[in-house]
Protein backbone atom coordinates (compact mmCIF):
# COMPACT_ATOMS: atom_id res chain seq x y z
CA UNK A 1 0.00 0.00 0.00
CA UNK A 2 1.41 3.44 -0.58
CA UNK A 3 1.84 6.00 2.14
CA UNK A 4 -0.84 9.49 1.98
CA UNK A 5 -0.01 12.00 -0.38
CA UNK A 6 1.68 14.12 1.83
CA UNK A 7 3.71 11.57 3.43
CA UNK A 8 5.25 10.96 -0.33
CA UNK A 9 5.69 13.86 -1.29
CA UNK A 10 7.77 14.66 2.20
CA UNK A 11 9.99 11.77 1.33
CA UNK A 12 10.94 12.57 -2.11
CA UNK A 13 11.79 16.46 -1.29
CA UNK A 14 14.24 15.12 1.66
CA UNK A 15 15.79 13.03 -1.40
CA UNK A 16 15.82 16.70 -4.01
CA UNK A 17 18.28 19.81 -3.43
CA UNK A 18 17.19 22.23 -5.42
CA UNK A 19 20.47 24.32 -7.30
CA UNK A 20 21.42 26.07 -10.24
CA UNK A 21 19.05 28.16 -11.53
CA UNK A 22 16.00 26.74 -9.19
CA UNK A 23 15.06 29.06 -6.70
CA UNK A 24 12.86 27.43 -5.18
CA UNK A 25 11.53 23.74 -6.07
CA UNK A 26 8.99 21.17 -4.37
CA UNK A 27 6.95 23.22 -1.25
CA UNK A 28 5.39 26.27 -2.93
CA UNK A 29 2.51 26.85 -5.33
CA UNK A 30 5.26 27.00 -8.05
CA UNK A 31 8.48 26.50 -8.46
CA UNK A 32 10.45 29.60 -9.07
CA UNK A 33 13.21 29.09 -11.65
CA UNK A 34 15.86 32.01 -12.51
CA UNK A 35 17.93 32.05 -16.15
CA UNK A 36 20.68 34.05 -17.57
CA UNK A 37 18.79 36.71 -20.20
CA UNK A 38 20.57 35.65 -23.24
CA UNK A 39 19.13 31.99 -22.76
CA UNK A 40 16.05 30.75 -24.51
CA UNK A 41 13.71 28.13 -22.51
CA UNK A 42 13.03 24.31 -23.93
CA UNK A 43 10.28 22.97 -22.77
CA UNK A 44 9.32 18.82 -22.81
CA UNK A 45 6.76 17.06 -21.80
CA UNK A 46 5.95 12.67 -22.12
CA UNK A 47 3.70 10.84 -21.02
CA UNK A 48 4.11 6.96 -19.34
CA UNK A 49 1.75 4.72 -19.24
CA UNK A 50 1.40 1.26 -17.51
CA UNK A 51 1.23 -1.30 -19.95
CA UNK A 52 1.58 1.06 -23.14
CA UNK A 53 5.70 2.29 -22.37
CA UNK A 54 6.22 -0.34 -19.67
CA UNK A 55 4.48 -3.36 -17.90
CA UNK A 56 5.55 -4.02 -14.56
CA UNK A 57 5.98 -7.47 -15.38
CA UNK A 58 9.04 -6.71 -17.66
CA UNK A 59 10.31 -3.63 -15.96
CA UNK A 60 11.26 -3.30 -12.25
CA UNK A 61 10.25 0.19 -10.81
CA UNK A 62 13.85 2.11 -10.66
CA UNK A 63 13.92 1.31 -14.93
CA UNK A 64 10.07 2.53 -15.04
CA UNK A 65 11.61 5.90 -13.51
CA UNK A 66 15.13 5.78 -15.43
CA UNK A 67 13.03 5.75 -18.69
CA UNK A 68 10.53 8.03 -17.67
CA UNK A 69 12.85 11.15 -17.21
CA UNK A 70 15.29 9.69 -19.97
CA UNK A 71 12.95 10.60 -22.37
CA UNK A 72 12.25 14.16 -21.56
CA UNK A 73 16.26 14.46 -21.30
CA UNK A 74 16.28 12.88 -24.71
CA UNK A 75 14.29 15.39 -25.61
CA UNK A 76 16.31 18.96 -24.71
CA UNK A 77 19.59 16.88 -25.72
CA UNK A 78 17.85 16.42 -29.31
CA UNK A 79 17.94 20.68 -29.45
CA UNK A 80 21.28 20.46 -28.52
CA UNK A 81 20.10 21.95 -24.86
CA UNK A 82 20.97 21.66 -21.09
CA UNK A 83 18.32 20.04 -19.20
CA UNK A 84 17.54 22.20 -16.35
CA UNK A 85 14.62 21.20 -14.29
CA UNK A 86 12.11 18.36 -14.49
CA UNK A 87 8.40 18.16 -13.63
CA UNK A 88 6.37 15.31 -12.91
CA UNK A 89 3.00 14.21 -12.15
CA UNK A 90 2.12 10.71 -10.98
CA UNK A 91 -1.79 8.75 -11.08
CA UNK A 92 -1.18 5.55 -8.58
CA UNK A 93 -3.40 2.90 -8.21
CA UNK A 94 -3.69 2.78 -4.24
CA UNK A 95 -2.70 -0.81 -4.17
CA UNK A 96 0.61 0.21 -5.48
CA UNK A 97 3.13 -0.86 -3.52
CA UNK A 98 5.05 2.09 -1.00
CA UNK A 99 8.57 -0.18 -2.46
CA UNK A 100 7.37 0.17 -6.01
CA UNK A 101 7.24 3.74 -5.78
CA UNK A 102 10.07 3.99 -3.66
CA UNK A 103 11.88 2.21 -6.89
CA UNK A 104 10.82 4.70 -9.56
CA UNK A 105 12.11 7.24 -8.31
CA UNK A 106 15.40 6.07 -7.25
CA UNK A 107 15.43 5.26 -10.81
CA UNK A 108 14.34 8.81 -11.44
CA UNK A 109 16.59 10.71 -9.39
CA UNK A 110 19.94 8.89 -9.96
CA UNK A 111 19.48 9.62 -13.78
CA UNK A 112 18.53 13.19 -12.57
CA UNK A 113 21.70 13.65 -10.51
CA UNK A 114 23.70 12.35 -13.35
CA UNK A 115 22.25 15.14 -15.70
CA UNK A 116 22.27 17.98 -12.83
CA UNK A 117 18.20 18.17 -13.23
CA UNK A 118 16.33 19.38 -10.36
CA UNK A 119 13.03 17.36 -9.74
CA UNK A 120 11.47 21.07 -9.28
CA UNK A 121 7.43 20.18 -8.71
CA UNK A 122 4.77 17.83 -9.94
CA UNK A 123 1.58 16.11 -8.81
CA UNK A 124 0.20 12.71 -7.27
CA UNK A 125 -3.14 11.63 -7.55
CA UNK A 126 -4.58 8.02 -7.34
CA UNK A 127 -5.15 6.39 -10.27
CA UNK A 128 -8.50 3.77 -10.77
CA UNK A 129 -6.14 1.60 -12.76
CA UNK A 130 -2.63 1.38 -13.91
CA UNK A 131 0.45 4.22 -13.19
CA UNK A 132 0.75 7.14 -15.41
CA UNK A 133 3.88 9.47 -15.17
CA UNK A 134 3.24 12.50 -17.27
CA UNK A 135 7.08 14.31 -16.98
CA UNK A 136 7.77 18.03 -17.99
CA UNK A 137 11.80 18.55 -18.32
CA UNK A 138 12.96 22.28 -19.02
CA UNK A 139 15.91 23.26 -20.53
CA UNK A 140 17.80 26.27 -22.09
CA UNK A 141 20.00 26.83 -25.03
CA UNK A 142 21.73 29.83 -25.73
CA UNK A 143 19.22 32.53 -27.56
CA UNK A 144 19.34 31.21 -31.22
CA UNK A 145 20.95 28.22 -31.25
CA UNK A 146 18.70 25.28 -30.44
CA UNK A 147 18.98 22.89 -33.53
CA UNK A 148 15.61 22.36 -34.88
CA UNK A 149 14.54 19.88 -37.45
CA UNK A 150 13.61 22.34 -40.00
CA UNK A 151 17.17 22.94 -41.11
CA UNK A 152 18.42 20.21 -43.52
CA UNK A 153 19.07 21.24 -46.50
CA UNK A 154 19.73 19.10 -50.25
CA UNK A 155 23.39 17.95 -49.86
CA UNK A 156 23.64 17.70 -46.43
CA UNK A 157 24.76 14.21 -44.76
CA UNK A 158 22.86 12.36 -42.11
CA UNK A 159 24.35 10.77 -39.20
CA UNK A 160 23.69 8.97 -36.36
CA UNK A 161 25.24 8.62 -32.90
CA UNK A 162 25.73 5.14 -31.04
CA UNK A 163 24.28 2.27 -32.44
CA UNK A 164 20.44 1.72 -32.98
CA UNK A 165 18.07 -0.91 -33.06
CA UNK A 166 19.35 -1.91 -29.45
CA UNK A 167 16.29 -0.72 -27.52
CA UNK A 168 13.49 -2.42 -29.89
CA UNK A 169 15.18 -5.68 -30.47
CA UNK A 170 15.16 -6.26 -26.19
CA UNK A 171 11.13 -5.38 -26.68
CA UNK A 172 10.78 -7.85 -29.69
CA UNK A 173 11.83 -10.27 -27.62
CA UNK A 174 9.88 -9.56 -24.48
CA UNK A 175 7.06 -9.45 -26.56
CA UNK A 176 7.57 -11.96 -28.57
CA UNK A 177 10.26 -14.40 -26.44
CA UNK A 178 7.86 -14.75 -23.83
CA UNK A 179 10.43 -14.46 -21.16
CA UNK A 180 11.81 -12.04 -18.50
CA UNK A 181 15.51 -10.13 -19.65
CA UNK A 182 17.88 -8.93 -17.55
CA UNK A 183 18.29 -5.48 -17.85
CA UNK A 184 21.87 -5.39 -16.90
CA UNK A 185 22.06 -7.79 -20.23
CA UNK A 186 19.98 -4.94 -22.52
CA UNK A 187 21.07 -1.49 -21.27
CA UNK A 188 19.65 -0.15 -24.21
CA UNK A 189 16.45 -0.89 -23.30
CA UNK A 190 16.25 -0.77 -20.07
CA UNK A 191 18.31 2.20 -19.39
CA UNK A 192 18.62 4.39 -22.31
CA UNK A 193 21.43 7.23 -22.11
CA UNK A 194 20.33 10.73 -23.41
CA UNK A 195 22.95 11.99 -25.63
CA UNK A 196 22.92 15.63 -23.93
CA UNK A 197 26.71 16.29 -24.10
CA UNK A 198 26.66 15.04 -28.11
CA UNK A 199 23.88 17.72 -28.86
CA UNK A 200 25.20 20.09 -27.04
CA UNK A 201 29.00 19.71 -28.94
CA UNK A 202 26.91 19.74 -32.41
CA UNK A 203 25.67 23.07 -30.67
CA UNK A 204 28.46 24.53 -29.79
CA UNK A 205 30.51 23.62 -32.28
CA UNK A 206 27.65 24.75 -34.98
CA UNK A 207 27.87 21.36 -36.71
CA UNK A 208 24.52 20.45 -37.25
CA UNK A 209 21.79 21.86 -39.85
CA UNK A 210 18.99 19.39 -37.84
CA UNK A 211 18.59 16.99 -35.22
CA UNK A 212 16.17 14.62 -33.75
CA UNK A 213 16.81 12.19 -31.06
CA UNK A 214 15.63 8.25 -32.25
CA UNK A 215 12.37 8.25 -30.04
CA UNK A 216 10.17 6.27 -32.64
CA UNK A 217 12.39 5.12 -34.77
CA UNK A 218 14.96 5.77 -37.47
CA UNK A 219 12.62 5.89 -40.60
CA UNK A 220 9.92 7.66 -38.74
CA UNK A 221 12.22 10.13 -36.83
CA UNK A 222 13.81 10.78 -40.68
CA UNK A 223 10.69 11.72 -41.63
CA UNK A 224 9.75 13.62 -39.05
CA UNK A 225 13.25 15.86 -40.19
CA UNK A 226 12.31 15.40 -43.80
CA UNK A 227 8.86 16.92 -43.56
CA UNK A 228 9.90 20.02 -41.36
CA UNK A 229 13.23 20.71 -43.42
CA UNK A 230 10.77 19.87 -46.62
CA UNK A 231 13.67 17.83 -48.45
CA UNK A 232 14.03 14.08 -48.58
CA UNK A 233 16.74 11.40 -47.93
CA UNK A 234 18.65 8.31 -48.78
CA UNK A 235 20.43 5.78 -46.43
CA UNK A 236 22.32 3.64 -46.93
CA UNK A 237 21.27 0.33 -45.38
CA UNK A 238 24.50 -1.23 -44.86
CA UNK A 239 26.23 1.97 -42.98
CA UNK A 240 23.62 1.71 -40.35
CA UNK A 241 25.27 0.62 -37.08
CA UNK A 242 23.18 -1.76 -36.18
CA UNK A 243 23.24 -2.36 -32.14
CA UNK A 244 24.70 -5.89 -30.65
CA UNK A 245 21.89 -7.14 -27.90
CA UNK A 246 22.12 -10.02 -25.21
CA UNK A 247 24.75 -11.45 -23.07
CA UNK A 248 25.80 -13.37 -27.31
CA UNK A 249 25.93 -10.11 -28.19
CA UNK A 250 23.66 -10.59 -31.18
CA UNK A 251 23.58 -8.31 -34.27
CA UNK A 252 19.80 -6.91 -34.71
CA UNK A 253 18.33 -6.79 -37.99
CA UNK A 254 18.01 -3.99 -40.26
CA UNK A 255 14.31 -3.97 -40.19
CA UNK A 256 14.64 -3.01 -36.32
CA UNK A 257 17.31 -0.75 -36.68
CA UNK A 258 15.45 0.88 -39.30
CA UNK A 259 12.20 0.78 -37.38
CA UNK A 260 12.16 0.11 -33.53
CA UNK A 261 12.32 3.12 -31.15
CA UNK A 262 13.29 4.05 -28.18
CA UNK A 263 17.00 3.93 -28.30
CA UNK A 264 17.16 7.99 -28.05
CA UNK A 265 20.55 7.97 -29.76
CA UNK A 266 20.53 11.29 -31.88
CA UNK A 267 19.92 11.36 -35.45
CA UNK A 268 21.12 14.74 -37.46
CA UNK A 269 22.10 16.62 -40.34
CA UNK A 270 25.51 18.48 -41.28
CA UNK A 271 26.63 20.55 -44.54
CA UNK A 272 29.24 18.41 -46.55
CA UNK A 273 32.06 21.76 -45.80
CA UNK A 274 31.42 20.92 -41.77
CA UNK A 275 34.02 18.14 -40.08
CA UNK A 276 31.93 15.89 -38.39
CA UNK A 277 34.03 13.73 -35.46
CA UNK A 278 34.18 10.47 -35.67
CA UNK A 279 32.94 10.04 -31.94
CA UNK A 280 31.71 12.90 -29.53
CA UNK A 281 32.14 12.56 -25.84
CA UNK A 282 32.69 8.85 -26.29
CA UNK A 283 30.03 8.23 -28.44
CA UNK A 284 30.36 7.02 -32.11
CA UNK A 285 29.06 9.36 -34.89
CA UNK A 286 28.28 7.55 -38.12
CA UNK A 287 27.44 8.96 -41.49
CA UNK A 288 24.57 6.93 -43.11
CA UNK A 289 22.75 9.14 -45.65
CA UNK A 290 22.63 11.97 -47.37
CA UNK A 291 19.61 14.60 -47.72
CA UNK A 292 18.07 14.58 -50.99
CA UNK A 293 15.95 17.42 -52.77
CA UNK A 294 13.12 15.30 -53.69
CA UNK A 295 10.54 14.66 -50.82
CA UNK A 296 11.10 10.87 -50.82
CA UNK A 297 13.14 8.90 -48.60
CA UNK A 298 14.75 6.00 -50.09
CA UNK A 299 16.43 3.03 -48.87
CA UNK A 300 20.13 1.43 -50.44
CA UNK A 301 20.96 -1.60 -50.10
CA UNK A 302 23.45 -3.07 -52.72
CA UNK A 303 22.54 -2.06 -56.00
CA UNK A 304 18.64 -1.58 -55.05
CA UNK A 305 16.80 1.28 -54.20
CA UNK A 306 14.15 0.52 -52.27
CA UNK A 307 11.20 3.42 -50.64
CA UNK A 308 11.96 3.60 -47.10
CA UNK A 309 8.72 4.53 -45.67
CA UNK A 310 8.05 5.60 -41.55
CA UNK A 311 7.29 2.65 -39.62
CA UNK A 312 8.15 3.69 -36.64
CA UNK A 313 5.91 3.66 -33.71
CA UNK A 314 2.81 5.75 -33.67
CA UNK A 315 -0.05 5.34 -31.10
CA UNK A 316 -3.36 4.80 -32.41
CA UNK A 317 -2.19 3.49 -35.64
CA UNK A 318 -4.31 0.26 -36.69
CA UNK A 319 -2.06 -2.63 -35.93
CA UNK A 320 -0.33 -4.19 -39.43
MG1 LIG B 1 12.09 13.95 -29.45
Amino acid sequence: MLLAERQIIARIRKQVRPFGPIVAGIGDDTAILRFPSNDEILVTTDLCVEDVHFRRQWHPAHVVGHRCLARGISDIAAMGGTPIAAFLSLALPAKLPQKWLDGFFEGFLALAKQFRVTLAGGDIAESPSGVTADIVVLGTAPKGTAIRRSGARPGDFVYVTGQIGGAGGALKMLLFGGKKLKAKDYPRHFYPAPRVAVGQHLRAKKIASAMIDLSDGLSTDLAHICEESAVGAEVMASAIPRARIGPGGRLVDLETALNAGEDYELLFTAPPRRKVPKSIAGVAVTLIGKITRGRKMVLIEGSKRIPLKSAGWQHFQKSK
